[in-house]
């Protein structure tokens, strides 16, 4: 009698050689004899995923969607078929399966698709047959039969969808750090390992910058319930359990400290102080398909003011010309920008029943000496831009004040 099924997902750096490979194949051989039915997904070999859309950009100055999502399809197929092999090299029964083959079906957006729907025969059968299947991640298929991809970090999301459908007991997310950390371990010293987290935090934290998980992997878990446990392919060690909130959870106040350094900041001066001025700027934006992130406005004593605004850093290009021509059409002044900034953030969902959190994260970047350029909230964040320069000064600091060391 099988004890339920596991989905297990390796990342890159889990499958990077054929010795990390038959690392993983020991490992999911482990799971099926503590009498598990185990589905792996694997991600392509280290960063074989960069190197194919180097190769892309080489032969073609704007390559085709639909052909890069054939292409970078591949990467995945490779890892899932030589880690089949390990498998089988170590005397288990495995078999790997393509996302269109296990029935991963996606509408046509490629290099970002979303799946519509998961006919899981394939695999059910290959599990009650004793095997172990193994599918290759961040792919499916459209109704036309093309090859589509997910999106960066899309291993992560067909790893949740396939637990989801199959109703595993848990996702195992494979990576090489030991779970989800209170900040990035390079920058402080006593961060430590968080042992759960609910899906809100686990969120932000991967929308603010934290880098172990896709954000729309989560946002698919949440909906679904599914329990996620990050944890490390190199250790045995219990990572990070992501599930729904509960109620000892907000006895934490501050989860964790995320820096993203990958933004960049306009402003546009002088800008009439009218209804619709806004509206008009930020549709012009929206049209380029940039995503705005923060934005400030000042109340205006002469009838302008200043707007300020942040956005992804590879878009500053798009989003400068973008709004020195609108800022031209409505009668604003000039359009200055910061690349050298960055968005440090608090996350924990225990804000939303303690109070002067903002105030503790103000000081703690007053005493370290860093400036505060922008400042946005919600109900479970806290979020200040300062400069790059100071970001790790300040992700230190707040770390610190909020006694999340060890
Ligand atoms: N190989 C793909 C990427 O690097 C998908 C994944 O790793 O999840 O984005
Ligand atoms: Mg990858």
């Amino acid at each position: 009698m099988s004890k339920g099924i596991i989905v297990q997902k390796y990342g890159g750096t889990s499958v990077s050689d054929t010795s990390r490979i038959e690392n993983v194949a020991k490992r999911v051989i482990a799971t099926r004899k503590k009498g598990y039915d185990v589905v792996v997904v694997v991600s392509a070999l280290g960063d074989t995923t960069d190197k194919l859309l180097e190769l892309a950009h080489k032969v073609a100055h704007e390559p085709s969607r639909r052909e890069l999502d054939m292409l970078m399809s591949t990467g995945e197929q490779v890892s899932c078929a030589l880690l089949a092999m390990a498998v089988h090299s170590l005397g288990a029964d495995a078999i790997s399966f393509t996302g269109a083959q296990v029935g991963i079906v996606t509408d046509a957006s490629f290099t970002k698709a979303r799946i519509l729907d998961i006919n899981a025969k394939r695999i059910t059968c290959a599990l009650k047959d004793g095997r172990i299947v193994i599918v290759a991640g961040f792919q499916g298929a459209s109704p036309n039969q093309d090859i589509t991809t997910l999106g960066r970090g899309g291993s992560n999301l067909t790893a949740v969808a396939l637990a989801k459908v199959l109703r595993a007991k848990v996702c195992e997310m494979y990576t090489d750090v030991d779970g989800v950390y209170t900040a990035d371990p390079r920058v402080v010293k006593d961060a430590v390992k968080i042992d759960k987290l609910s899906y809100e935090e686990m969120f932000e934290l991967a929308s603010l910058g934290a880098q172990v998980l896709q954000a729309r992997s989560i946002e698919f878990a949440m909906k679904f319930g599914v329990p996620i446990h990050v944890r490390s392919s190199f250790s045995n060690r219990a990572g990070t359990i992501i599930s729904k909130e509960v109620k000892a959870m907000e006895d934490i106040v501050v989860s964790g400290v995320a820096a993203n350094k990958n933004e960049a900041k306009l402003t546009i001066c002088d800008v009439p102080d009218k209804p619709g001025i806004a509206a008009r700027i930020f549709k012009d934006i929206a049209k380029e398909a940039i995503n705005v992130d923060m934005i400030i406005q000042n109340v205006s004593r002469t009838g302008a003011t200043d707007i300020s605004f942040t956005v992804p850093a590879s878009d500053l290009t798009k989003a400068l010309r973008v709004t020195k021509d609108v800022s031209r059409k409505i009668g604003a002044g000039d359009v200055t920008f910061d690349r050298d900034i960055a968005k440090v953030s608090i996350v924990g969902i225990g804000m939303r029943s303690h109070s002067g959190i903002a105030a503790k994260m103000f000081e703690a970047l007053a005493a370290a000496g860093v400036n505060i350029e922008m400042i946005s909230t919600s109900e479970i964040k806290i979020s200040c831009v300062v400069a790059k320069k100071r970001a790790d000064a300040a992700v230190r600091a707040i770390h610190k004040k909020f006694n999340l060391g060890k």
